[in-house]
């Protein structure tokens, strides 16, 4: 029988695994063979965390999670495309995942790289142009705030990709109206571990 908790149970749930994580004193839970076999017959993940691919934010690991726990999308810079949407809505309308998470990072690879592209003109070569495209309006508007610190457009692009979701998928919003499903934008610091709020939409 699923359990499903409330979208502030499930942001609690998570604050408190990261605040092991920074602390040292991880349990890792939910990772041995009896909650395997639990989980071949179906999932309840608490929530779907939509994060930089960045080797150094690996979810379930920074959150003290273990398997069934997160439904976890990654992309480099956390970008979003149809696919990612349509993950991100099969979370919601399946699997009934009351907390959407996104997750970005300081220092981040694709936020810098952007950042060069819209200071010097020069777009990259190959599909990490899209990247770019994708995070340029959230370097533009930091610059227009006179964030230029990479780290303060990290944190805006975490704003602006929460809002787009909400925007983009009419799946998302309705879930967030009715109370079923609330979005935490979350920066996460490398070197501390933190992953610290930065905006929320929906009731928590
Ligand atoms: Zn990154």
């Amino acid at each position: 029988m699923a359990t499903y908790l409330t979208p502030a149970l499930a942001w609690r749930r998570l604050r408190e695994g990261n605040e092991r994580f920074v602390a040292g004193h991880s349990l890792h839970p939910n990772q041995d063979a009896s909650r395997r076999n639990s989980l071949v017959e179906d999932q309840h993940p608490f929530a779907v965390i939509f994060g930089c691919s960045d080797s150094r934010l690996a979810a379930e690991i920074i959150f003290d999670l273990g398997l069934g726990d997160a439904f976890v999308v990654r992309t480099a810079g956390q970008v979003i495309d149809d696919a990612v949407l349509g993950s991100l809505e099969y979370s919601i309308t399946e699997l009934h995942v009351p907390l959407i998470v996104i997750l970005g990072h300081d220092s981040c690879g694709a936020v810098t790289a952007t950042k060069s592209a819209v200071e010097t003109g020069e777009m990259p070569a190959g599909f990490i142009r899209s990247l770019v495209e994708r995070i340029t309006p959230s370097v533009l508007t930091a610059m227009r705030n006179e964030q230029t610190d990479v780290n303060e457009m990290v944190v805006e692009h975490v704003k602006q990709t929460a809002r787009r979701l909400a925007d983009s998928s009419r799946v998302i919003s309705a879930a967030i109206d009715d109370g079923r499903a609330a979005v935490v934008g979350l920066s996460y610091k490398l070197d501390e571990g933190r992953a610290a709020l930065v905006s929320g939409i929906g009731k928590l």
